[in-house]
C-alpha cells in the first residue's frame, strides 16, 4: 500500500479515494479494487480519475524474466565463442551444397524440439570448413532468442584451459560449479570434438562431461568420422556420446567448398 500511496503522490492525485469497482488482474485474475480520486496537480487539477490498484504479480513477474535473462547471459559468458564466430547465426548461414541445406533442416528440427522441451541429440561431422560451428553457434541463438533456453558452447580444444582455470585462486568458479553448468545447460555444445589432444585425463573429463549430460540435450561438432572417435577415446566414451541417438542424428557435412575460405570471417575449425 505503501508504493500505491508513493505512486499516487507523485502523480498529483488526492489520497483520499472512493472505492468504485473491483476488476481483475489480467495475470492472475486477482480481485484489485478500482477507485475514485480527484487529481490534485497538473493539468487536469481538479478532475476525478480512477486508478486500479496494482497488483504484485507483475513484479514478481519482471523479476523471474529478469532473473532468467541474467541466468542465460552467464551461460553465454560462460561460452568460449571465438569472435569470428559471434555474429553467426542460421540466417546468415549460406548453404551451398545439398550437405549443407540438409544440415539446416536439421538444425531447425533440432531447436523445435528442445523448444518443446523434449531432448534432442545431434552430431555435425565431416571436413573443416564446411561451417559446422557456424551452425552450431547458431542453434544456441535461436535457442536463446525463440525459446529463452540457456546454451553452454565449449571450444572442446580449450576445456583443459578451462578446466585448468578454475584450480588458480582467482577463479570466481570452481570445477565442480563448471559441472553444474554443463549439466544444468538445456543444450550443451561440444564443438570441435577429437581436436583436443586426447590424453587419459582428457578422456576422463570427457567422460564425466557425456555422463552429466545422460538424456539431455547435445550438440556435438567434430571433424573425425565416427569411427576415427571410436578409436580416439573408445567405446565407452563412444556409447555416452552416441546414448538416444539414431542415424538420423549424424548428420554429415561434406563438398570441397569451404565455408571459412568463402566468408573469410569464418575461423571456428583449424
Ligand atoms: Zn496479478
Amino acid at each position: 500500500m505503501r508504493r500505491l500511496a508513493n505512486f499516487l503522490n507523485v502523480d498529483g492525485i488526492d489520497l483520499k479515494r472512493t472505492l468504485v469497482n473491483v476488476s481483475h488482474c489480467r495475470n492472475c485474475g486477482r480481485a484489485l479494487n478500482v477507485y475514485k480520486m480527484r487529481m490534485i496537480g497538473g493539468p487536469r487539477k481538479g478532475s476525478w480519475t480512477t486508478i486500479t490498484e496494482p497488483c504484485d504479480c507483475s513484479f514478481s513477474q519482471q523479476a523471474l524474466q529478469e532473473a532468467d535473462r541474467i541466468k542465460r547471459e552467464r551461460f553465454y559468458e560462460l561460452s568460449t565463442i571465438n569472435d569470428a564466430l559471434k555474429q553467426a547465426t542460421l540466417k546468415n548461414f549460406s548453404a551451398q551444397n545439398a550437405s549443407q541445406i540438409h544440415a539446416v533442416e536439421h538444425a531447425v528440427e533440432f531447436v523445435e524440439k528442445i523448444g518443446e522441451n523434449k531432448p534432442a541429440r545431434m552430431f555435425y561431422y565431416g571436413k573443416p570448413g564446411l561451417g559446422k560451428s557456424h551452425l552450431a553457434v547458431g542453434i544456441s541463438k535461436l535457442l536463446d532468442q525463440k525459446y529463452h533456453k540457456t546454451c553452454l558452447f565449449i571450444d572442446v580444444p580449450a576445456l583443459k584451459l578451462i578446466f585448468k582455470s578454475t584450480w588458480t585462486k582467482e577463479s570466481t568458479l570452481t570445477e565442480r560449479d563448471l559441472m553444474t553448468f554443463i549439466a544444468d545447460a538445456d543444450l550443451l555444445i561440444l564443438d570441435d570434438v577429437g581436436a583436443e589432444g586426447i590424453t587419459p585425463w582428457s578422456k576422463e573429463l570427457m567422460f564425466a562431461i557425456l555422463n552429466a549430460r545422460l538424456s539431455k540435450s547435445l550438440l556435438v561438432t567434430t571433424n573425425r568420422s565416427i569411427s576415427e572417435l571410436d578409436l580416439d577415446y573408445g567405446p565407452k566414451i563412444i556409447d555416452r556420446f552416441l546414448e538416444n541417438m539414431s542415424k538420423a542424428d549424424l548428420v554429415h557435412l561434406d563438398g570441397d567448398y569451404s565455408y571459412r575460405l568463402a566468408r573469410f570471417i569464418e575461423d571456428d575449425e583449424q
